[in-house]
């Protein structure tokens, strides 16, 4: 196999490449957690763990590239690690250097990492470093070649190098051989073993050649062209294989692959061999129901909205959370969905932390209305490094709030008393906190909650059997409140979608929804988050996904279900 078929000359590229990267200042996702995990730099064994953290810390950055500020505050759990990469970087080379000075710096970050050293290697990882310290010297050809280049182009032609050589580990020499029939002719060992003699291997089948007449193929004494010949060749082939050794074993298996098998009719097989039983016995095996785990002892939960909503959609979606495992975003150019939510979240949550009032809002003139709406937009943003994404997504997110806001100002009069309030829900008995987005008060004195969507939200999903965004549901039945609503955000369109104790706190909405009125809304809403709560506590666990559950469901390597 080529070399760079090998994990630890993988690993070698790997380590490489993260210095470039530590040179650079730009270091790739995937090139850090895996060098990171590599068992071949210094204590690898010891900071294993916290390794293992500081990786999970890079994937929730979901960025495939990241600067190695952003993760210097971490870097303390790993002592040794921070202190290589001082080094390397504390090293910089040349920007443009000869392959033989490349190697050089090649070596010297493999001995700063500390390569091979934090445990023996293996024989053949042991000859794989020593064909690597062997072949890398190809640089030091390119060198009275070619002039200065960069790090990526001494890396890349450094791995075309080694691509070149093929590698096979010399193993220790074994006293026993494997051969076939023919091979072993006339050879001698202190012992043989011939299996498989069956009926099929001696006497071989008559076979006569196709295009020669069978009597001029007998004439010509042509292999298996007749019964005597076969039976010739059987006996001679029988005594080359006795005459192996003085001690000859001859064996055949009794049946192979469901078949039953025959022993050659040339020997008298008188012994049967026992099947050694393995040490090691299989346990029988044992069912276990794994619908029902063990009844929640800690009421207080975090995230008890997801949980109730997964524990609706699929029992074991819902256990799953008990498990406390993360679930890391995939690494993005630009905002992402989730980072898209929060900027427009927050700049909302700002805008209507000023304007309180419709009375407010339409006593502002269109100036000072885009200027506020910029102002804070601005604000929610002002983290982000400045890209041309930034610009775009300042763009983007004015618009929506534009129309919005050309919205909220035909509602009915209205005034703001919150926004982003943290409450504490408490469902039949599981205790949990959320985040409300904004919660008004009507000019009638109804009270009605939103919720910012950015997707296209359903009234639908809070009613019917399974309350598929609970949020709203449980801040309604948890307080005094006349009316739920979704507020879409996103380029189709922009609109308020809820439901309402008394119809004209809301702008009209479509009558076409499974929703009952709103006290008997809340009624089901209470008996269906109770019975999800309670299912929940004492361990539900069943894998009975609903529709399109399992769709941006994470937990199928959990729950085996092929989606
Ligand atoms: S993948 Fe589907 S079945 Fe599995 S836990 Fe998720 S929702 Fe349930």
């Amino acid at each position: 196999m080529p070399l760079t078929d090998y994990p630890l000359i993988r690993h070698i590229l790997t380590l490489l490449k993260l210095c470039e990267q530590l040179q650079n200042n730009r270091i790739n996702t995937d090139t850090f957690n895996t060098a990171i995990a590599s068992p071949y730099i210094a204590h690898a064994q010891q900071e294993q763990s916290v390794r293992a953290v500081l990786s999970n810390r890079v994937l929730s950055f979901s960025q495939t590239h990241f600067k190695l500020t952003r993760l210097e505050q971490y870097l303390d759990s790993t002592p040794t690690l921070k202190a290589q990469f001082k080094s390397i970087i504390s090293q910089p080379p040349p920007r443009q250097q000869s392959y033989d000075q490349w190697l050089r710096f090649f070596n010297d970050c493999l001995q700063i990492l500390g390569f091979a050293t934090d445990r023996t290697l293996s024989s053949t990882e042991y000859q794989l470093f020593n064909k690597y310290q062997a072949s890398s010297l190809g640089l030091n050809q390119l060198a009275q070649t070619y002039g200065k280049v960069g790090i990526s182009q001494a890396i890349s032609n450094l791995e075309h190098w080694l691509s070149q050589v093929i590698f096979q580990a010399q193993s220790a020499k074994t006293p026993i051989q494997i051969l076939g029939s023919l091979e072993a002719e006339g050879l001698y060992y202190d012992a043989a073993w011939v299996l498989d003699m069956t009926n099929d291997f001696l006497p071989a089948a008559l076979n006569s050649p196709r295009f020669i007449p069978a009597d001029i193929a007998q004439q010509q004494q042509i292999p298996h062209s007749s019964f005597e010949l076969i039976a010739k060749d059987a006996q001679d082939t029988l005594n080359d294989l006795i005459n192996l050794s003085d001690a000859v074993i001859f064996s055949y298996a009794k049946s192979h692959q469901a078949s039953d098998r025959q022993p050659s009719p040339l020997l008298k097989f008188e012994t049967e061999t026992q099947i050694l039983q393995h040490k090691y016995q299989n346990t029988d095996l044992e069912s276990l129901a794994d619908i029902q785990a063990n009844q929640l002892a800690d009421k207080q939960v975090r995230g008890g909205v997801g949980i109730l909503k997964d524990q609706m959609a699929c029992a074991f979606k819902g256990f799953a959370h008990r498990l406390n495992t993360r679930i890391f975003d995939d690494p993005h150019i630009g905002f992402d969905r989730k980072e898209q939510g929060t900027i427009v979240h927050n700049a909302l949550q700002y805008f209507y932390q000023e304007i309180t009032s419709q009375a407010s809002l339409l006593a502002l003139s269109d100036e000072a209305l885009n200027t506020l709406i910029e102002q804070k937009i601005a604000l929610a943003i002002e983290h982000y490094a400045d890209t041309g994404f930034k610009t775009i997504e300042k763009i983007r997110v004015k618009e929506l709030m534009q129309q919005f806001i050309v919205c909220d100002k035909q509602r009915e009069s209205f005034s703001v008393i919150s926004t982003e309030q943290t409450i504490n829900a408490n469902i039949a008995g599981l205790q949990f906190t959320t985040r409300l987005d904004r919660l008004d008060e009507m000019g009638n004195g109804d009270r009605i909650v939103f919720d910012y969507k950015i997707g296209k939200p359903s009234v639908a999903s809070w009613c019917g059997e399974v309350i598929k965004e609970p949020q709203l549901p449980i801040y309604a039945i948890s307080n005094n409140t006349q009316g739920i609503a979704f507020i879409q955000l996103n380029a189709d369109k922009v609109s308020i979608k809820g439901l309402s104790k008394d119809p004209n706190s809301l702008p009209k909405q479509s009558s076409r929804n499974s929703c009952l009125d709103w006290d008997e809304q809340q009624h089901s809403w209470h008996a269906t988050l109770n019975t999800a709560s309670q299912d929940f506590q004492i361990g539900k666990a069943a894998v009975l996904p609903t529709k399109a559950a399992c769709d941006y469901c994470d937990y199928d390597a959990l729950c085996r279900v092929e989606k």
